[in-house]
């Protein structure tokens, strides 16, 4: 890579400007940091300001035969952040944070990849809009695109992101521009509305994958209710746990609460989100010791929709009859709060928990990266079966504390058919051998659940060669069409690529 460097930064210095082709040692040593310990380098950082600077940027990349990583916020902490899956010029897509276009009858936003959650949250507020766009859990600097490159995940209705989208503008590693959906046709009417389009929809093939870099694409903003009712309830022992996640499945199968609508929390999580470790209860000693909080409750959470004060009131009673028998302690926020995070108001609230091990506390602007926080998520998809997941959390629990890390475990009910089962690893990288237990754990955990056949639905840097071979054609037809669209393997190599024969 060395030897064409140099000659490419030239290139891309006169395409895109001096200021946006950055070489310093200081910046590349910042976007090669993450939350646990990586291999590949940052080798020099792209500032393309347009969808054509992009293009041209691929072009010279393919000319000189170099990496390109593309990232839109590079907040993609506890699983990678900025950090390439290979050695490799980052393509910072940040600058590109236009809000293109917003229909307030149809519902949807048309934005750049630069486009973060508060910029989008604060527009629509601007805009008085009657729709808002779901939020996850984590920044709220990151960016709406690249939580659909990621297949991520929100709060409430239309919270699975990737699915409420359209229009999809992608670069190819060659440079070459195409649509999904409509988007190929210029005068098309629906082409904001509808996905598929006519004929193959190429969607599919640019999340979670390194096929083409998304430039621009079309989300779907969720109509805000009349009525919103969060609640919250605790879930005192396992076998109690297992009922509620199986009535939890009746609610979403029977549309009472919406898709997205019910989280589950073990006292882990809750606690690391809610201040730091308790250093001194705990004689500096970790884990937290599960004998000296013998209650460890899980806690049910989530919220109603309503079009009416009193269909929200009839959900509510239906909800906590149906719980009732496996739940106590039921609180039912304020209907009347339109900060709430299920009404996409973004908070860095759940981000506290990167810190949850640092003795120094949270700084004022939260950067787990900077501040050499420990952290790992893992993310896996298992039935929305009680037992099941029961036994999940029965078989990495005990890992986990071996390692000498919480069992921090949350929840998402997806659809009233699948769970999103999430483990954070959460310790301090300034602590000499926690990075090496850390991955350890990790690594124990993966082929553990691999093994017993749940898959993550969503990788990290660490875990991006951790699959099983498929066992028809699926490895070798993926690994043709990345040949064909990028023969030098230019964007991003290894990011869910498949493993080469
Ligand atoms: C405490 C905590 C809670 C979290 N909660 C959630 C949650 O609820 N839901 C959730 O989804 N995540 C969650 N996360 C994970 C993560 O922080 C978010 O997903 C975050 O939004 C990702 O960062 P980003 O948006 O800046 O994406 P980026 O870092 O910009 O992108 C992520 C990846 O997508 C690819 N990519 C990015 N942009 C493009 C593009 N334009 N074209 C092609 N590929 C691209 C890149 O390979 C990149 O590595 C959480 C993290 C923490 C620490």
């Amino acid at each position: 890579m060395n030897e064409s460097i140099d000659a490419a930064v030239a290139a891309w210095r006169e395409a895109l400007g001096q200021a946006n082709v950055v070489t310093s040692a200081e910046s590349l040593d910042r976007a090669s940091t993450a939350t646990f310990p990586t291999n590949a380098s940052v080798v020099a950082i792209l500032r393309p300001g347009t969808h054509d600077e992009v293009r041209e940027s691929l072009r010279i990349a393919n000319r000189f035969e170099l990496p390109v990583y593309p990232t839109s916020r590079g907040c993609n902490w506890g699983l990678g952040s900025s950090v390439p899956t290979r050695d490799a010029v980052l393509l910072d897509l940040s600058r590109m944070n236009r809000i293109v276009d917003f229909d307030p009858r149809l519902g949807f936003l048309v934005v750049e990849p630069g486009v973060t959650f508060q910029q989008a949250s604060e527009f629509l507020r601007d805009q008085q809009s009657t729709f808002f766009l779901p939020v996850p859990g984590g920044p709220p600097q990151g960016s709406l695109i690249g939580n659909v490159a990621e297949r991520g995940e929100a709060a409430g209705p239309y919270g699975q992101r990737a699915d409420f989208v359209a229009n999809m503008q992608a670069v190819l590693a060659n440079g070459d521009c195409v649509h999904t959906g409509f988007g190929r046709f210029s005068n098309a009417s629906a082409k904001q509305l509808h996905r598929d389009g006519v004929g193959p929809n190429l969607e599919g093939l640019f999340t979670q994958s390194n096929l083409a870099v998304i430039t621009q694409l079309t989300v779907w903003l969720t109509p805000s209710p009349q009525v919103l009712k969060p609640f919250m309830a605790r879930i005192g022992r396992r076998d109690e746990l297992n009922q509620a996640i199986d009535t939890s499945r009746e609610l979403l199968l029977h549309r009472v609460v919406e898709t997205n609508g019910i989280g589950l929390w073990n006292s882990h999580k809750m606690a690391s989100t809610m201040g730091g470790y308790p250093w001194q209860a705990m004689d500096g000693k970790t884990p937290v010791d599960i004998e000296r909080f013998p209650s460890e409750p899980w806690l049910i959470g989530g919220a109603i929709y309503a079009a009416s004060p009193e269909i929200a009131d009839a959900t509510a009673k239906l909800v906590q009859q149906r719980l009732n028998a496996v739940t106590s302690d039921w609180q039912w926020g304020d209907s009347n709060d339109s900060q709430n995070v299920y009404l996409g108001v973004p908070t860095e609230h759940n981000i506290r928990s990167a810190y949850w091990r640092k003795k120094g506390g949270l700084p004022t602007h939260i950067n787990p990266d900077r501040d050499r926080c420990g952290l790992i998520w893992m993310c896996f998809a298992v039935p929305l079966v009680g037992q099941e997941l029961v036994d999940v959390i029965n078989a990495v629990e005990p890992v986990a504390l071996q390692h000498g890390f919480e069992p921090n475990l949350g929840m998402n009910c997806v659809n009233g058919r699948c769970a999103h089962l999430y483990l954070s690893i959460i310790y301090d990288r300034e602590i000499a051998g926690e990075d090496k237990r850390a991955v350890a754990c990790h690594d124990q955990v993966m082929t553990l659940l691999r093994d017993l056949g749940h898959l993550p639905y969503r990788l990290t840097l660490l875990s991006m060669d951790s699959l099983p071979k498929s066992q028809d054609d699926h490895d070798r037809c993926v690994q043709s069409i990345k040949r064909a669209l990028d023969p030098k393997s230019i964007l991003a190599p290894g990011r869910y690529d498949v493993v080469p024969d």
